[in-house]
């Protein structure tokens, strides 16, 4: 094996790893080879990862032609692009192939090489495992196009690519892995392989696993009939095994990594709860996901956190001492990062916002349980706050390719701003992906979030705009049940969790919220009262980005799963 020519080889191979495997992962403009949240927490953990020092080997797909990219009409319409990228400028291909079996070809798999350098020295890897090579016919040459993409026959061959494909390049190249960590259950077929490689021993397998589950419905989990899987997929385990690890009727991922992991985690603690009652008889945990600090600062607060809270980005805890950092300078930061913003939102849309009016931003994939329509819901009362007290509103966010619910909700955001365009200005800016979220979440002055409760698992962009001292003003669902307390940290909308009332009843306690917090405490401390709002831009700082950061995130993985 050509091994020694390769220096990054040595740094693969010189220590057990943790191997974590996801669909999709989100690091930096220019790869898109992710759709949303999973995608980048799997890239800011990853980043946490490196600059801890965690030996760590992330596996995903290389998808060459991305998500999509994402055009709106005039009446706001998605139309979907492929998006072009050239992975030669970012990965290295490595000269190692493995293969898989799908419909009884052989399917000859490739990596290209991601390194991190984390911010002590330590390296971090991603593995991009790509199925477009000349030895394969084009139908298999196309697994590794779309993410998200196709129908679920491409689906189940994406997955056994991943999953599959992953343990057996990672043993072509080497390396030993300490533990399998599957970040979503799209990966969940690793296990198969690997109790094939350990001699059907049940046990031992599971040891090795580690499972983070994602989602808060039955509906989301990925299932295949068995008879495709038995049509596509090589005899890995037994069918009566299979089907005892996988469910009877349909073979169901998050099952199958439920029954083959030894850790199983939610990620918030709310989350542990309603997973636990979905999946009754299994102990799940909680670790609450966060973001890598430095990602999501923006440089002007990066500027001032370096001067006062030196050393920082990797010990985020030293956001503790926040408070010592000057008004003037962290009113400066923040000016300048809504001027990023504003200045790009007017160059393209036109639509000429202002600096010192209150911005509210909305970002996040446009799906019905997001509601991204809810502030619309009393138009005339949005109206009259608007009169007493000026604000502006930027949204963003994509349907996925096959959500027609979703891609209707976006046409009715821009019905929306059609209605009050003389009164509140709102634009909905298009192709939402991580450059965009940076100036989002550093650049608002308020970030709502009002999903329906409890369908947010966690949530990670407030936990950005709190980087950046923007306030949270959120529904009480997934992270921000851990993260809120009331004018200090944000504000809270509609009830709590342990309140036993109706649907509808929730939702007239939510808009009541929703409008009268907006026009009688945070419109009149906008505007009238700066210092509190300082000290609350603060608290945001110490309080909630102290916690929620994936290098807090990542020690927990490894003092509760990897070890
Ligand atoms: C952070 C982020 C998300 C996830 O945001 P949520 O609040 O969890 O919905 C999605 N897309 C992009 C581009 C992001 O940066």
């Amino acid at each position: 094996m050509p091994t020694k020519k390769i220096p990054e080889l040595k740094n693969l191979t010189n220590e057990p790893k943790i191997a974590y495997f996801t669909m999709e992962i989100g690091l930096q403009e220019g790869i898109p080879t992710y759709s949303g949240g999973l995608g980048i927490l799997a890239g800011d953990a990853t980043k946490s990862a490196a600059d801890l020092g965690i030996p760590f080997i992330a596996v995903t797909m290389l998808n060459r032609k991305g998500y999509f990219k994402q055009e709106l009409t005039k009446t706001g319409r998605q139309i979907e692009h492929p998006v072009k990228w050239n992975p030669k400028k970012y990965l290295k291909p490595l000269p190692f192939t493995t293969e898989v079996h799908i419909h009884g070809r052989r399917v000859l798999v490739k990596p290209w090489l991601y390194t991190i350098q984390g911010a002590a020295g330590a390296k971090a890897h991603v593995l991009f495992l790509d199925t477009d090579l000349k030895e394969n016919i084009l139908k298999d040459r196309k697994i590794s196009y779309f993410l998200y993409g196709g129908d679920s026959k491409y689906r189940l061959k994406q997955e056994i690519v991943l999953g599959v494909g992953g343990v057996r390049i990672l043993k072509s190249l080497g390396v030993d892995v300490k533990k399998y960590h599957m970040n979503e259950g799209h990966a969940a077929f690793l296990t198969l392989e690997l109790l094939r490689m350990n001699n059907f021993n049940l046990e031992k397998t599971r040891k090795a696993c580690v499972f983070t589950t994602h989602t808060p419905v039955a509906a989301g989990h990925d299932q295949f009939d068995y008879e495709l899987t038995e049509e596509q997929m090589e005899p890995l385990v037994a069918p009566v095994l299979l089907r005892k690890l996988c469910g009877k009727e349909r073979l169901n991922m998050t099952k199958l990594a439920f029954s083959m992991s030894n850790y199983v985690n939610g990620v918030a603690k709310q989350h542990k709860q309603v997973s636990e009652k979905m999946f009754p008889g299994y102990e799940i945990h909680a670790i609450t996901n966060g973001v890598h600090s430095y990602t999501w600062t923006h440089p002007a607060f990066r500027k001032i956190y370096d001067k006062y809270i030196s050393g920082w980005a990797n010990e985020p805890e030293l956001f503790i001492r926040a408070p010592i950092i000057p008004n003037e300078e962290i009113w400066a930061s923040r000016d300048k990062a809504k001027k990023d913003l504003l200045d790009y939102v007017n160059r393209l849309t036109g639509v000429g916002m202002k600096k010192d009016v209150l911005t509210i931003g909305f970002a996040r994939r446009a799906t019905a349980y997001k509601r991204h329509n809810f502030i619309f819901s009393d138009l005339p009362r949005l109206k009259e706050i608007s009169k007493r007290y000026p604000l502006q509103i930027i949204f963003a966010g994509k349907a996925h390719p096959r959500d027609e619910n979703g891609k209707k909700i976006i046409q009715e955001v821009f019905k929306n701003i059609q209605k009050l365009k003389r009164d509140i200005k709102i634009v909905y800016l298009p192709n939402y992906d991580i450059e965009m979220a940076k100036k989002l979440t550093s650049g608002c002055d308020v970030w709502l979030n009002n999903p329906e409760r409890p369908m947010e698992a966690s949530g990670t962009s407030g936990m950005k705009a709190a980087h950046n001292g923007v306030l949270n003003f959120s529904v009480l669902d997934g992270w921000w049940l851990e993260g809120f307390v009331e004018a200090v940290t944000g504000w809270s909308i509609g009830p709590g969790p342990d309140e036993k009332i109706k649907p509808a009843e929730a939702i007239k306690r939510e808009l009541e919220d929703l409008y009268t917090k907006l026009e009688y405490t945070i419109l009149p401390m906008y505007y009238e009262r700066r210092d509190d709002w300082m000290e609350m831009m603060e608290n945001s700082i110490s309080k909630v980005a102290y916690y929620f950061n994936t290098h807090r995130m990542m020690r927990r993985y490894v003092l509760y799963a990897y070890l």
